[in-house]
């Protein structure tokens, strides 16, 4: 067998690609995925936002029945997590957590973030993935998210007369140029990684109240980083599918 590892060219953004946005339904969502490429990008002097739908509150089970207070805590280590990889702006949409659903709402809304920051590059999920290997049910949160967060991408975004009420906000229609699909079952892009591991790893200790003292957090990261990676030949690597909506940038 050869374990199906193909050496591949990792992925380099192009250079007029200069403002990304990340779309996710909770806090530390990006810290576990998608965090490596982030700062890198972030490194290369681009613009990065984090979107998150909502703000945490069911991330534990210790307080009942309401943990409302665990909203402001978190949205306070998401901002501390941002600021560790470079992201400068984390905007929060303020849905409840672990009963997100993909409505027109939530596509509206993410549509409202899309035409306002004016990406070039969307990060989000793929909502199609229903399970992970053996052991992990994808979150009905992620699904809804990135469900919601491909049709404001396309065709909400770009459309004119599809969210009239945002044209009155005076937001103007946005292309979106690129999308990356992280945990896409195939990937079909590798980003090197192996110089902003430590980050991302930082960042998701600044998620104190999900991590704890956090000793597993390096050698958890990094052997993932390192799965993905074997793929393509690539040390430590984070994987997407890329759809390219326009090119020529
Ligand atoms: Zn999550």
């Amino acid at each position: 067998m050869s374990g199906g590892k193909t050496p591949r060219e990792p992925y380099a953004m192009a250079e007029g690609l200069r403002r990304i946005l990340c779309i996710s339904a909770h806090p530390d969502d990006n810290e576990f995925t998608i965090a490596g490429s982030v700062a890198r990008w972030a490194r290369e002097g681009r613009e990065v936002a984090f979107c998150l739908v909502t703000s945490g509150a069911a991330g534990t089970n210790e307080h009942t029945p309401s943990n409302d207070g665990l909203a402001p805590i978190r949205e306070r280590e998401s901002r501390e997590a941002a600021g560790i990889l470079g992201v400068r702006e984390a905007i929060f949409l303020g849905y409840q957590d672990g009963v997100v659903e993909p409505t027109l709402g939530l596509r509206r809304d993410l549509t409202r973030v899309i035409r306002r920051f004016r990406p070039d590059v969307v990060v989000s999920g793929d909502p199609t993935v229903r399970w992970y290997g053996n052991e992990y049910l994808n979150h009905p949160d992620h699904r809804a998210v990135a469900s919601a967060a491909l049709d404001a991408v396309f065709p909400s975004a770009e459309t004119r007369v599809i969210f009239p009420e945002l044209l009155a906000e005076g937001l103007e229609p946005h292309k979106v140029k690129e999308v990356l699909i992280s945990g896409a079952v195939p990937p079909d892009i590798w980003v090197d990684i192996g110089d902003t591991l430590p980050v991302k790893c930082a960042a998701l200790r600044a998620h104190v109240s999900q991590v704890g003292p956090g000793e597993w957090v390096e050698g958890m990261l990094q052997g993932w980083a390192a799965e993905t990676g074997a793929r393509a030949g690539i040390k430590f690597a984070e994987a997407y599918r890329r759809m390219v909506l326009q090119r020529g940038t």
